[in-house]
């Protein structure tokens, strides 16, 4: 019996059995496997985004679990899309998610030899012949889902001349579209991917890794089985659009006779609203320019993600409660912002940040004086200690914490009426300050009770809020940038796939603050560490844009839903 690593439990709710658990359950006892050997094999053309997430988690989180190994492998089979940019980001986010491949890093590309074997073993045993139909007749021989296809007029080429012009496509003796090697299955078969798929194409383009030593690559099916074999893996799981292609990658190493049989499982791809997970359509947003780069904080990609100031331990909780199933959904993005929050209220230091500020003078505040107050760095967590913020006579506070003529519900300042200061004093507004010319409100003019420093009242006089604020002279000028979600509509990825799915992206997914006024202490914040502007949101400093002493900050998540509240009223 196999000692697991990670047992379910009540607060481990996500490691309830799931199918696949089960099968490997089985395998372990019933003998049929000793240990178990999962991969996680992106194609190195695009960064990865949080499906990918879902899959590393799957894959890695099974080996974990059950002491077995999990293979790290780029499947670069198309030198025309990928690039080594592509593979950097990608092992970066493996281990900025937590994973260890340890020693088991591998590339289909250092199969090519091995492969190219392969095919011509298909070939010698009249299973694999040179096909020489342009591309457009392939797709015209192949038939529909409804119509059976048609044998291609070369499927009878003789073993000897096949091997010839094999060998002659590798040497570089034709071009692109000339020829393909086929296998030669059943053009009848009711299933289109088992009527004599491609293997192998000419592609006169130079590879990332294996540069110009070959101008014949394979095709994902046959890589893709043939290298989970050499690899020895025990459980190939992919998502559900690869179930169809289940028979021809049992057929490649059935025919082959493999010593290595991996079992294909299936599971359901994550999807999430107001976001596509494509690499296809998150490269149109990248080349297009509708975001700044794959790692634009409002992109699904880990990268974006990280820099936005998302946690890997969040990401990691939101995919083992979302679980693995055989049934496709769109998984309501607030759950992941769910679990955003749950991990930030926990980790993130309170600070105050004013983001639209007006001026507030306290006039019985002495000239010269400043002090330090205390406050309390997270209530959430005793260990993270109290820090001191510097008060003094010119403060600066929301200015949609102050209303000249207030609503009824609304509690804040207002002529007359007496606030708390966050971790400071009382105060109470005594008269305002307008531009003439354009009536908008310069400052608030108040004074202050000295015997509420702390903000209590010794006389146990109640205020009905608290506000946060920063001191003029000590505070510091700085970006702040917000972001909502990168689509207007919840379903994205239902939309038809050649329908235009740009056409849904919200042109206020992003809003520039330019003079946000901080608290002293942040101007040492560093990069992916997240804070709690007090009352506002969970934010994050740029990695990209910030500087020594002058961090940009990033938005991560507003402190609740109230997103999910719009949707509803809508
Ligand atoms: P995309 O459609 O975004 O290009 P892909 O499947 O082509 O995705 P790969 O690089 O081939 O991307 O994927 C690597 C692994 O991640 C595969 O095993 C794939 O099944 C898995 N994967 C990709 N997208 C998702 C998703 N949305 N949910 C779960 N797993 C996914
Ligand atoms: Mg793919």
């Amino acid at each position: 019996m196999i000692e697991k690593n990670r047992e379910e439990t009540k607060e481990n709710p996500g490691q309830s059995s799931n199918f696949i658990r089960e099968i490997v359950d089985d395998d372990l006892r019933s003998g049929r496997h000793g240990s178990i050997v999962t991969r996680f094999p992106p194609e190195p053309n695009g960064y990865l985004h949080i499906g990918h997430a879902k899959s590393i988690c799957l894959n890695f989180g099974l080996a974990f679990d059950y002491n077995g190994i999990c293979h790290f492998r780029f499947d670069d089979t198309n030198p025309v899309k990928e690039s080594t940019e592509y593979i950097e980001s990608i092992k970066r986010d493996v281990i900025w998610l937590g994973f260890d491949w340890k020693d088991h890093l591998y590339f289909a590309s250092d199969y090519f030899d091995r492969l190219y074997e392969y095919a011509v073993q298909l070939i010698s045993m009249g299973m694999a012949y040179v096909c020489s139909l342009s591309s457009e007749d392939i797709r015209l021989y192949r038939g529909t889902l409804t119509a059976p296809g048609k044998n291609s007029p070369y499927r009878d080429r003789s073993v000897g001349e096949n091997l010839d012009l094999f060998q002659r496509m590798r040497a570089g003796e034709f071009e692109e579209g000339e020829h393909v090697l086929r296998a030669k299955i059943d053009m009848q078969s009711p299933n289109i991917n088992m009527r004599d798929p491609v293997l192998y194409r000419i592609l006169k383009a130079t590879h990332h890794r294996t540069g110009d030593k070959w101008c014949i690559y394979p095709m994902y099916d046959f890589t893709h089985s043939l290298s989970d074999s050499i690899e020895g893996i025990t459980h190939s799981i992919c998502t559900l659009e690869f179930e169809d292609h289940r028979p021809l990658y049992d057929w490649v190493l059935d025919v082959l006779k493999t010593e290595c049989h991996p079992q294909q499982i299936e599971f359901a791809r994550l999807n999430l609203d107001y976001t596509v997970l494509s690499k296809r359509k998150l490269n149109i947003l990248v080349n297009n320019g509708y975001v700044s780069g794959w790692d634009d904080p409002r992109m699904p990609t880990i990268s974006g993600m990280r820099r936005r100031g998302y946690t890997p331990e969040a990401i990691k909780n939101f995919c083992d409660r979302i679980g693995v199933s055989k049934r496709e959904g769109v998984v309501d993005i607030s759950l992941l912002e769910y679990y955003i929050r749950e991990d930030l209220n926990r980790r993130a230091m309170r600070v105050m940040a004013v983001l639209d500020p007006v001026k507030v003078i306290i006039e019985n505040y002495p000239e010269v004086k400043s002090e330090e107050i205390e406050a309390v760095n997270n209530p959430e967590d005793q260990s993270a200690g109290a820090r001191k913020v510097p008060f003094s006579k010119t403060l600066y506070i929301e200015r949609a914490d102050f209303q000249e003529e207030p609503h009824k519900k609304f509690y804040r300042l207002s002529p007359g009426r007496e606030v708390r200061l966050r971790y400071a004093y009382y105060i109470k507004c005594q008269s305002v300050v307008k531009d003439s010319a354009s009536g908008e409100i310069k400052e608030i003019r108040c004074t202050y009770d000295p015997e509420t420093k702390g903000g209590h009242s010794p006389d146990g006089r109640k205020v009905k809020a608290t506000i946060h604020w920063v001191s003029a002279e000590h505070a510091f000028k700085t970006e702040v940038r917000l972001y909502d979600h990168l689509f207007t509509k919840g379903n994205v990825n239902e939309t038809d796939e050649d329908a235009d799915f740009t056409t849904n992206i919200n042109p206020d997914s992003l809003t520039v603050l330019k003079t946000c006024l901080l608290e002293p202490s942040l101007r040492e914040a560093k990069p992916g560490v997240g804070y709690q502007f007090e009352r506002i949101g969970y934010f994050c400093v740029d990695s990209k844009d910030s500087y020594q002493g002058k961090p940009v900050f990033n938005r991560t998540i507003t402190l609740r839903d109230t997103w999910s509240k719009i949707k509803k009223r809508g």
